[in-house]
C-alpha cells in the first residue's frame, strides 16, 4: 500500500472517529431524522457531504439527508454543481438567489458577511421546512467555533459562539455541527487527498473579512507562542466559563 493511501486512510479514520464522537456526545442524529446538509461548495461542506455519503459509521441507519446549495448570485457562476450532485445520485436542491447584491450593497458595507449569512440562513430554513427536514447540518469546524468566539468578543461585545446543537423554531428544528471536534486543516487535507471538487463563490470580499483577520491573528500568535496550543486553548475555554460579572455595563 502506498504512503499516500495510508495518509488518507489515517485521516479518514481520525475525522470519522471525531465526527462520530461529536454526534454521540451531543446526540445530534436520531432515528427517523431527515438532515439538510448545507453545501456551500467549499472544501469543508464537500467533506461533510462525503462523510454523510459514506454513512458516518453510526449505529443509527434510518435517517435520510438532502444536500442543499444556496447560489448567492455572485457574477461568475459555477453551474457544474448540478452535474456533480446528479453524478453522486444524492437528493439535492439548488436555490438561486440574489443575496450577493444585498450583501455588497453600500448600505451593508459595515458588515456584508452578516447580511449574507442572515439571508442565506433564511433560505436554508425555508427549504428545510419545504422538505420536512428536522435537522440542518453545517460543516462548521473547530476553527470556525474559535474564530466566531473571538469575532463576537472583539466586534460584538459578547461571549458567544456556534453551538454543536442549536434549537430553532421552538425545538421543531435543530442545527447540528458534526465537525465540532475537527480542525480545518484536516478537512482541507482530506478534500485534497480525495480530490473532491470545489465550487468557488467568487465573492469579492472573501479573504478580507473579519473572520480572515481573526484567523490571521490566531496564526500569528501561534507562531510566536511555540509552547502553547493557542487555538486549542481558546476552544477549551468554552468549557471553563467562570461567570463572575453579573452587573450590566
Ligand atoms: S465572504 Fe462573501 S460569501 Fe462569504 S459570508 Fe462574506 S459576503 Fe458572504
Amino acid at each position: 500500500m502506498s504512503e499516500k493511501y495510508n495518509v488518507l486512510r489515517r485521516l479518514r479514520r481520525t475525522i470519522r472517529n471525531r465526527t462520530e464522537k461529536a454526534i454521540h456526545d451531543f446526540d445530534m442524529i436520531r432515528p427517523g431524522d431527515r438532515v439538510l446538509i448545507g453545501v456551500s461548495g467549499g472544501s469543508d461542506s464537500m467533506c461533510l457531504l462525503q462523510f454523510f455519503r459514506e454513512g458516518l459509521g453510526l449505529l443509527i441507519h434510518d435517517y435520510s439527508f438532502l444536500a442543499v446549495h444556496i447560489d448567492l448570485g455572485f457574477e461568475k457562476k459555477d453551474t457544474s454543481m448540478d452535474s456533480y450532485f446528479n453524478a453522486l445520485g444524492v437528493d439535492y436542491r439548488i436555490v438561486k438567489t440574489d443575496i450577493a447584491s444585498s450583501a455588497l450593497d453600500p448600505e451593508a458595507k459595515k458588515n456584508p458577511c452578516f447580511i449574507c449569512s442572515l439571508y442565506r440562513r433564511r433560505e436554508i430554513y425555508h427549504v428545510a421546512k419545504q422538505e420536512e427536514c428536522n435537522k440542518i447540518a453545517y460543516a462548521h469546524h473547530k476553527d470556525d467555533i474559535v474564530e466566531t468566539l473571538l469575532i463576537n468578543i472583539l466586534y460584538g461585545r459578547k461571549i458567544e459562539t456556534m453551538q454543536p446543537v442549536q434549537e430553532v423554531f421552538s425545538g421543531n428544528m435543530f442545527i447540528i455541527r458534526p465537525f465540532t471536534y475537527i480542525d480545518e486543516s484536516m478537512l482541507k487535507q482530506f478534500a485534497r487527498e480525495m480530490k473532491l471538487p470545489m465550487f468557488e463563490k467568487h465573492c469579492p470580499i472573501a479573504g478580507h473579512t473579519r473572520r480572515d483577520k481573526v484567523k490571521q491573528m490566531i496564526r500569528t500568535l501561534q507562531q510566536q507562542e511555540k509552547n502553547a496550543n493557542i487555538k486549542e486553548n481558546i476552544f477549551k475555554s468554552i468549557y471553563h466559563v467562570n461567570v463572575g460579572y453579573s452587573k450590566k455595563q
